[in-house]
């Protein structure tokens, strides 16, 4: 048996829990005493490997196949129970901050990019696909850019056996501005060329310290859309653009609400003159950045010589945005916000099976006719168009099976007995409400498709209420102090300035200043909540991941 030693939590204080996964990638948790949790560390501590290995385990933390804890008390321990036990990823890769995707993971996530990738193409954008190595030069040209990513980029130095060195050190690339800009001084000349509108759907690097699957790893998945305009306006216009498509997928799509805010000018992307970043609520009260949208000015333009002959004969810099839809947050986001104490709950539309039929029988004689019209429904909605899965494995009981497919997170279930054959109906039930109905079979392909809308409108609903409910608004200290200690994000008038945002998280463990609304105009808004000198904005503060 392996221990997952990543991020396994050993504190002063409180429970100590060690998380196992047996080489069947079976999940289990259990109690450790602080002196057997203090040998852990300083294991851990000496010995770098992610994975410590414990020779017995003694028979209470053998677990059930469910998630044993609940989402509201323990979100951290719930999220990587469903992560393993949904079959979603696989922790025993060797590497900290490198995980396998499993292929329930792998088509949910294909379902995220095709989504955006969509979009994107529908408002002029066209795939590319860059290389994953950024030459140093090339990457140090942007004095900000490169301060801001030095210390998370991973470097290619040396080939073979380690004799030979390369002539230049190449970065596994962080993020591409360095990569794209390079190319677009060759390939953007006249007016003509403009707009540019690129994108790739690829991994990218960052060395993190700690590191949560689909929250913070050192590969992540995401989308970069690389822009070039003629005139700040246009540019300005496409920030507009790629709010607009964040909403569409993220919110009208997937159900995930969030807020779309302008980022306080010390929380800016590196390099660029203007941020805007959406930041969804995980049930333990931290936000997480899903998705950001640059307005990089003419910052990279300059240094990497992205020019054009504009129509009155001037040659002029590009102005230019860059994009990041981060797929794999919104991923982690759609698990975090939907999932109830059962497991995954999955929209439709992302859902790698979205309908799955059970046949239910108990003597030999019923299997036959009970089959049969499994079949039959398959047939339907299949050729329909829907992702359907008949369960007709014999070694498990339907209890089993309903557990199975409930925790992974399928939206629509039909069980198909006896009764439901000689009555020609079909029992269908709802993951997200629970709830079962009896359906005439002719009724059955009319009432999948209303389910698929009425399934992402109940999520919707639910996320929604709790996102504005988690919302308060404060005017003093004290207010912010106990919003944020549990787990709520602030409205608050504030002064705007960083040595306050400073001290604000300080003592408040961590409450960060996330930014103003788009649209926001400054003014008079009375004392800043937290220092009392004069407030000139509105912001949110919330804990962050
Ligand atoms: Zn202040």
């Amino acid at each position: 048996m392996f221990c997952e030693g990543g991020g396994f939590p050993v504190s002063s204080s409180g429970i100590h829990v060690l998380r196992i996964i047996t080489p069947q990638n079976n999940f289990h948790s259990m109690r450790l005493s602080s002196s057997v949790c203090q040998g852990l560390k300083a294991l851990r501590n000496n010995v770098s490997v992610k994975f410590i290995f414990v020779t017995r385990v003694s028979k209470t933390c053998m677990s059930e196949q469910g998630i044993t804890v609940k989402k509201e008390e323990n979100f951290s321990e719930w999220y990587s129970q469903v992560l393993v036990k949904a079959g979603l990823v696989d922790l025993r890769y060797n590497v900290q901050g490198f995980i396998v995707h499993r292929p329930w993971l792998m088509r949910i996530i294909r379902s995220i990019y095709k989504l955006f990738e969509e979009e994107l193409e529908r408002t002029g954008h066209e795939p590319v696909l860059f290389p994953l190595v950024i030459p140093e030069e090339n990457f140090e040209k942007e004095r900000e850019h490169v301060e801001g990513f030095r210390a998370e980029v991973f470097w290619i130095s040396e080939v073979g056996d380690g004799s030979e060195k390369l002539e230049r050190r190449l970065a596994l690339r962080p993020t591409s501005e360095t990569a794209f800009y390079y190319m677009y001084s060759f390939w953007i000349q006249s007016w003509r060329d403009l707009p540019l509108k690129l994108y790739q759907s690829v991994s990218v690097y960052r060395y993190e310290k700690n590191t949560r699957p689909l929250i913070r790893g050192r590969e992540f998945l995401w989308i970069e859309a690389h822009d070039a305009f003629a005139t700040h306006e246009e540019a300005l216009n496409q920030i507009r653009e790629d709010m607009e498509n964040s909403r569409k997928v993220i919110w009208e799509k997937l159900g995930i609400p969030f807020l779309f805010l302008r980022r306080p000018p010390w929380d800016k992307f590196s390099g660029a003159e203007d941020t805007y970043a959406a930041d969804t609520l995980l049930p333990d009260g931290r936000v997480l950045q899903i998705s950001s949208t640059h307005d990089l000015g003419q910052r990279f333009a300059k240094p990497f010589n992205v020019t054009f002959l504009d129509r009155d004969g001037q040659r002029k810099y590009v102005w230019q945005t860059c994009y990041g839809p981060g797929i794999w947050r919104i991923a982690a986001a759609l698990i975090a916000v939907h999932g109830d104490d059962k497991g995954l709950v999955l929209p439709v539309q992302v859902a790698p099976i979205q309908v799955v039929i059970i046949p239910i029988y108990y003597k030999e004689a019923e299997k036959g006719k009970v089959l049969e019209k499994c079949k039959r429904l398959e047939e339907l909605l299949r050729n329909a168009g829907y992702r359907v899965h008949v369960d007709s494995r014999e070694e498990y009981t339907p209890g089993y099976k309903f557990n199975e497919w409930e925790l992974r997170g399928v939206p629509i279930r039909l069980e198909v007995g006896v009764r439901e054959v000689e009555t020609n109906t079909v029992t269908v039930f709802r993951r997200d409400t629970l709830r079962k109905e009896k359906i005439p079979d002719e009724k059955l392909l009319e009432h999948v498709r209303a389910l698929e809308e009425l399934i992402l409108e109940e999520l919707k609903a639910r996320a929604r209420n709790y996102f504005e409910s988690r919302i308060v608004r404060a005017t003093k200290r004290e207010e912010v102090e106990e919003a944020l200690r549990s787990g709520k994000i602030v409205k608050m008038p504030f002064c705007g300035r960083e040595e306050c945002a400073n001290n604000l998280k300080e003592a408040t463990d961590g409450g960060k200043v996330r930014g103003t609304e788009i649209d926001f105009k400054e003014g008079d808004y009375g004392e800043c909540a937290w220092c009392g000198s004069p407030a000139k904005q509105l912001v949110y503060v919330a804990k962050s991941y």
